[in-house]
């Protein structure tokens, strides 16, 4: 398969439907950031190209006709057998198990 823009985590070919799965920290879900108190200079410069990476993509995407899902960390961990059957019942077959949160 050709790979697309950011390298999404979930891909429905079929119906054009790409799925991430954003860390929260990382991706600064408005619901769990924390500002930090140490190593700010350096986690801060990379969670911020991560936000615009994510806006850059999303953009790409929806220009070739994509439809962009960006879940949360902390929704699929609240909701992760719901989710799982949904994308299930939509005929999900590409899994990237890419995602592997590394610690700042
Ligand atoms: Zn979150």
């Amino acid at each position: 398969m050709e790979k697309l823009p950011g390298n999404p985590d979930i891909v429905f070919v079929n119906r054009k439907i790409a799925v991430f799965v954003d860390g929260c920290f990382w991706h600064k879900c408005p619901q769990c950031y924390i500002e930090l108190k140490s190593n700010r200079g350096y986690c801060l410069k990379k969670i911020d190209k991560n936000v615009k990476r994510d806006k850059k993509i999303n953009e790409l995407l929806k220009k070739t006709g994509w439809k962009v899902i960006r879940l949360r960390e902390h929704q699929l961990k609240e909701n992760f057998n719901e989710t799982f059957e949904a994308w299930k019942r939509n005929s999900l077959i590409h899994i990237s198990t890419k995602h592997v949160l590394k610690p700042c």
